[in-house]
């Protein structure tokens, strides 16, 4: 459904969105309420009125006067009374229906506009239709931000995700003073197992290859995405050039592992070339160079023969057509 679209229901259907068993608990207890004041209501209108009455034939105007003003005060007190529930009725209504909803109704336009880490805060949600509403839009948020950041094929990050992390990443590692290393990998000849092995062979492929990457980097923070293609990145936060080296041989290696056959290479197994480049404190780079740096470095390791790592300098920021520096 178009983004305009959401965003124009959103505005139309709060009100039906509340619960039926609220509306039918809050006619209830207005009932509740009512039913007993409105019973003596007319039970002494109807005394006073029929003492009225017997005055008015007696000829006791000044009693009849009083029982008029007794009557018109119970009138000015009922009313009093109905306008109190009345009003404490919408208060509660407001606070423990119409406002939470409101919330949840924004929390939902945000996530509709792709702010896709919004979540409602159940903590302000009194009534237990509520909190249901608030857990449920939180779930299909949660399966949302998941089905949105993935890579379908491979289940790592996709390209979305990267692009976030990586904007994210540099900030912190400028205030932290820390090293960004950015790793991007590329299938050799991952045409020709197609051409040979077939298309979902290569699926099958890329998927095992995904998983080999994924395990092998250690920390939480490292971030393994694929970047499209048969090109996979991973990001590593807090991790200067020999770190990055260190990181770049064991995914070699744990792609060599795998020991898929590849006849049409050279190698006889499925390997990866890898190009990577490290932001460092002294020489932050944006996203964009970062990103430019390591394919060269890839460009680099495809041209030196394939099944490789090389990085390229990030030092005092060689011209773009200097060669990058082989590191393995
Ligand atoms: P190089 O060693 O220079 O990287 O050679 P290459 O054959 O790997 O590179 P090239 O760019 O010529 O071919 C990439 C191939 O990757 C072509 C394309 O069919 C394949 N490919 C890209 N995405 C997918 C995918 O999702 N599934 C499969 N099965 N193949 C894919
Ligand atoms: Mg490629
Ligand atoms: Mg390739």
């Amino acid at each position: 459904m178009p983004l305009d679209r959401i965003s124009h229901s959103h505005r139309h259907v709060s009100l039906a969105l509340i619960p039926a068993s609220v509306r039918v608990r809050a006619v209830l207890a207005m009932i509740a309420v009512m039913l007993p004041f409105m019973a003596l209501l007319i039970v002494t209108f109807r005394s006073e009125y029929g003492a009225a009455t017997v005055l008015q034939q007696d000829g006791h105007s000044a009693l009849l006067t009083a029982a008029y003003t007794h009557i018109a005060i119970i009138g000015i007190l009922a009313s009093l009374w109905i306008v109190t529930v009345v009003l404490v009725t919408l208060r509660t209504v407001e606070a423990r229906v119409l406002r939470p909803l409101r919330h949840v109704t924004h929390v939902a336009s945000r996530l509709a506009e792709g702010e896709l880490g919004s979540r409602v805060d159940v903590g302000l949600m009194r009534m237990i239709d509520m909190r249901r509403l608030a857990t449920t839009v939180n779930v299909m948020a949660e399966i949302l931000e998941k089905l949105a950041l993935t890579d379908s094929l491979t289940s790592v990050a996709n390209r979305r995700q990267f692009d976030a992390a990586i904007a994210g990443e540099l900030k912190r590692s400028t205030r932290m003073k820390k090293g960004l290393a950015l790793l991007i990998i590329d299938v050799d000849k991952f045409k020709d197992y197609n051409d040979l092995y077939g298309h979902a062979a290569g699926d099958m492929c890329l998927q095992r290859i995904a998983e080999a990457l994924q395990s092998t980097v250690q920390r939480p923070s490292d971030l393994v995405a694929r970047y499209g293609g048969e090109e996979f990145v991973v990001l590593l936060p807090d991790t200067d050039a020999s770190g990055a080296h260190a990181v770049a041989s064991d995914l070699l290696e744990a792609v060599r592992g795998l020991n898929i056959a590849h006849a049409a290479w050279g190698r006889g197994i499925v390997t990866v070339s890898i190009g990577f480049a490290v932001s460092s404190p002294t020489s932050a780079m944006d996203a964009g160079r970062l990103i430019e740096r390591a394919d060269q470095a890839l460009y680099a390791a495809k041209q030196a023969g394939r099944d490789r790592a090389l990085m390229n300098e990030t030092m005092n920021f060689p011209a773009v057509s200097a060669r990058p520096k082989l590191v393995s």
